[in-house]
């Protein structure tokens, strides 16, 4: 199911959760306890990403304060307690099925046995997804996959999903592609991993536009001008990472962000489907992907319809 997160939709998805989790089964030993209490809202749900190394969302992120208690999801034997790349976090194997908490100051030690509901630390900031607000993101691996944790956690009443900050702010307006704009060409061959829109921001927890298109591709991959033009900025920017941007005159421009290289130097010439660049993930960006964006005199504009 590929969830976007505008306003009308959050509300469609918490009501498809209350109509999912009242379907499930009954299975009491396969529940999991909610790690924070009270019971906490829904920041983030989960993503699956299209491919293993894709960007997505391996797991649940619930809103907390910081240093609020964060408590074993089921019994089990803690299996690492410390760092992930930087992020505390703690797991615990309940017998096939592993719960994962960050970023969480451990108060227990790797071989420690924890019954359902017992503290493992304390919630922290620093690595979150939601920072500066605190969430906790919750996780569930079988082996080396990730699985959906909504589905062993308890449903009964509603699923609050909710922004860290408070209700959705309001969409900006669309901006309109000029009259006889419909033929760019596909920068890169591969799926789109996250459309244009409203959404919340996977390393940064905001809810804002998303204000272009991703594509799931490899690293490395060539990135291809999707339409006749000149290369009018080479530049390396802390959001978009390594960035080209293409001028096809009429207000019209396209540019190819989170790219490892550019291939090409400002000022250049360039015909629909020259190299560009390669695909990377500098910048803010959770793995590999294309960051595809049109604008219009400046303004985003939702690339998809404007695709051949
Ligand atoms: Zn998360
Ligand atoms: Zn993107």
């Amino acid at each position: 199911m590929r969830l976007h997160l505008g306003m009308i939709s959050l509300r469609v998805l918490a009501v498809l959760l209350v109509a999912f989790g009242s379907a499930l089964p009954r299975d009491a030993d396969s529940r999991w306890a909610w790690p924070l209490e009270p019971r906490p809202d829904v920041v983030r749900t989960y993503e699956q990403p299209p491919t293993p190394y894709a960007a997505g969302h391996r797991g649940l992120d619930l809103a907390g304060r910081p240093g609020s208690p964060v408590r074993a999801v089921d019994d089990g034997v803690v299996t690492f307690a410390g760092s992930v790349g930087g992020v505390r976090s703690v797991s615990v194997d309940h017998g096939g099925v592993r719960s994962t908490y960050q970023p969480v100051d451990a108060d227990v030690r790797r071989g420690a046995r924890v019954a359902r509901g017992e503290v493992l630390g304390s919630l922290l900031v620093a690595g979150g997804h939601c920072y500066p607000a605190a969430c906790l993101h919750l996780g569930r691996r079988h082996g080396e996959a990730y699985a959906d944790p909504a589905e062993l956690l308890s449903h009964g009443g509603s699923v609050r999903l909710v922004p860290p900050s408070g209700p959705p702010p309001v969409p900006p307006p669309k901006a309109r592609a000029p009259a006889g704009v419909t033929g760019l060409a596909a920068p890169v061959d591969a799926p789109v991993s996250s459309p244009y829109g409203m959404r919340v921001h996977p390393l940064t927890g905001e809810l804002k536009l998303h204000d272009g298109t991703d594509f799931a591709a490899a690293c490395g991959t060539d990135v291809r001008a999707a339409a006749d033009g000149r290369v009018v900025a080479v530049t390396y920017d802390p959001a978009y990472g390594q960035r080209v941007v293409v001028d096809h005159g009429g207000g019209l421009a396209t540019s190819y962000n989170h790219l490892a290289k550019a291939a090409v130097r400002s000022g250049a010439t360039v015909q629909a489907g020259a190299t560009v660049g390669a695909v990377g993930s500098t910048g803010m960006s959770t793995g590999c992907h294309l960051h595809f964006m049109v604008t219009v005199a400046g303004d985003p504009v939702d690339p998809a319809p404007l695709l051949r």
